[in-house]
């Protein structure tokens, strides 16, 4: 099986089997190649249903938890993004063909490096990427976002973060402990209260910095 029929296999058994039902989240896995942003020693395993290493400590993540996190986004075609944890840029080029645009912050300054010159070569035109900690929130403190996601776990949700979420905006976070956490979904209502709702279990890498984990 070559690797095109091994993407289009995933999204059929991983995402569409398992209830993401969302067209624009699957034509958007069927147009990103994983395998792309794996390494090439792991090309082969790059539609395999299960996180892989990146380098650096990190991981790309698995399949079916980004899409399940892109799909209870409801991202719109007007959306303004932030994804905190850019790794490998899979999910940002994912975010990409969904979204008109894209910000990104990643704290690991080689993987940064290495999406950034991916996703131009891929021809992305609407993503940004900048080196930082992401619990601070976009450096520039003035944009507002509609829909925030973040790839690594936190003890609690960054409250810069909840600052720079649009009213009516949501949040997609892994929230609990270092080892085991809980989606957490967060609705900013139009009056700025926040309504939290709790999703499925899960395993990230940790959300190192201010509002995060220590090191
Ligand atoms: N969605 C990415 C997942 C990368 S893993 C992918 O599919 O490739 C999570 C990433 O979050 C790692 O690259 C890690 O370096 C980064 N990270 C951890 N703490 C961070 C922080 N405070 N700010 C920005 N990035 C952070």
């Amino acid at each position: 099986m070559n690797l095109e029929e091994e993407n289009r296999n995933m999204v059929k058994y991983q995402l569409k089997n398992r209830g993401i039902h969302d067209e624009k989240v699957l034509n958007a896995f069927l147009k990103v190649k994983r395998h792309l942003f794996v390494p090439k020693s792991l090309e082969k395993y790059a539609y395999d249903d299960c996180p892989l290493p990146i380098g650096e400590g990190q991981t790309i993540s698995q399949p079916y938890i980004i899409a399940f996190m892109l799909q209870i986004l409801e991202i719109d075609k007007d959306d303004i993004v932030l994804e905190i944890g850019t790794g490998s840029g899979y999910q940002t080029a994912l975010l990409a063909e969904i979204a008109p645009y894209v910000y990104s912050i990643e704290r690991n300054e080689s993987l940064a490096k290495n999406a950034k010159k991916k996703l131009e070569k891929l021809g992305y035109k609407n993503i940004k990427i900048v080196v930082g900690d992401g619990t601070m929130g976009w450096p520039d403190e003035e944009i507002k976002f509609d829909k925030i996601i973040v790839s690594a776990s936190a003890p609690s949700v960054p409250d810069p973060l909840l600052k720079q979420l649009k009213e009516e905006g949501k949040m997609v976070i892994p929230i609990g402990s270092r080892t085991f956490q809980h989606l957490n979904i967060i609705t900013k209502n139009k009056d700025g209260s926040i309504k939290v709702e709790y999703s499925d279990g899960c395993m990230f890498v940790p959300l190192l910095g201010k509002y995060g984990w220590q090191m």
